[in-house]
């Protein structure tokens, strides 16, 4: 069994339309793949469609923006029913964060001399509900300003780069009681990378598990180094909690992170599984 628990199509800032995804996971020699897009359910129900036409089990899922401290932490959520209104209520809030955010992170760029218009980033976007700075990268390598996505986010829309503005998101505790009352499960995402280890130190994420209950955290992700995963594999242990890995798949917008390049272990989606419950 191989399992891939958290992937992006374009219904957010991925490449491939979900059921392009699906296909994606099955010529990779995936049994089972969520589909965890920012802020968003409605790639979903393509998703679980295609998953039954090609044989391949569509975990429903969702990546969600969260933050503690005012600083962005993303927490995977399994089986949140997409009809709960306190967890929709919020992520209204959060979509429409993301989209108010365009208007200044345009003005900070134009400041730098690498103007875009707003009309040509919404055609990156497409028909996305959920606007993101990959998007916005998107249009700045088409304008010509830069060659990928890694290059504008390493000039300016890195978080504390020169064209970062900050966006509304959910504190984590309330984000993990929200996914709950869903009836969902809810894992932190690549919990120690990119420099998040000060911001979710051990002591923090104890608080979490005996607090709010939080399910797991990702281990094997390619923004932890080996040392990294081997602590945190360690540290779900003694949680007890479930440690998770997946590619944090994004079609052709992320290099290294091809489907199934880390996996889940089944003993863990078994009962990730288990705790998927009916909304309360
Ligand atoms: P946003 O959702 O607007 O906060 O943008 C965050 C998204 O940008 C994440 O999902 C990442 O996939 C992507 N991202 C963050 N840093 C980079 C980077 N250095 N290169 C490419 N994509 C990135
Ligand atoms: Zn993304
Ligand atoms: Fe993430
Ligand atoms: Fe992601």
């Amino acid at each position: 069994m191989r399992i891939d628990l958290h992937t992006h199509s374009n219904v957010s800032d991925g490449t491939d339309t979900p059921a392009e995804l699906v296909v994606a996971a099955r010529d990779a020699g995936l049994d089972v793949v969520a589909l965890t897009d920012h802020d968003t359910f409605d790639g979903l129900d393509r998703a679980v469609a295609a998953g039954h036409e090609h044989g391949v089990e569509v975990v429903r899922g969702l990546e969600l923006s969260c933050m503690r401290q005012g600083q962005s932490v993303h927490l995977l959520a399994f089986g949140a029913d997409p009809e709960a209104a306190a967890l929709a209520e919020e992520m209204v809030r959060v979509r429409e964060g993301r989209t108010g955010r365009l208007r200044p992170v345009l003005d900070l760029l134009a400041g730098l001399g690498v103007p875009v218009t707003e009309e040509e980033v919404m055609a990156q976007v497409g028909s996305s509900p959920s606007v993101g700075r990959p998007h916005i990268a998107d249009a700045l390598v088409a304008a010509g300003w830069v060659a990928d996505r890694t290059e504008a986010f390493d000039r300016f829309l890195a978080d504390g780069g020169p064209a970062h503005v900050g966006r509304y998101a959910i504190e984590v505790a309330h984000g993990i009681d929200l996914v709950h009352a869903a009836g969902g499960v809810a894992v932190i995402a690549h919990p120690w990378g990119r420099g998040r280890a000060g911001l979710l130190p051990e002591a923090f994420l104890v608080e979490l598990v005996e607090q709010h209950g939080l399910d797991g955290i990702e281990v094997d992700h390619q923004d932890h180094d080996a040392e990294t995963r081997a602590e945190l594999r360690a540290l779900a242990d003694r949680l007890g909690v479930l440690g998770t890995g997946s590619s944090d798949y994004h079609g052709t917008g992320k290099t290294d992170h091809d489907l199934g390049v880390n996996t889940t272990r089944p003993e863990v989606y078994d009962e990730l599984r288990k705790r998927i419950r009916v909304a309360r």
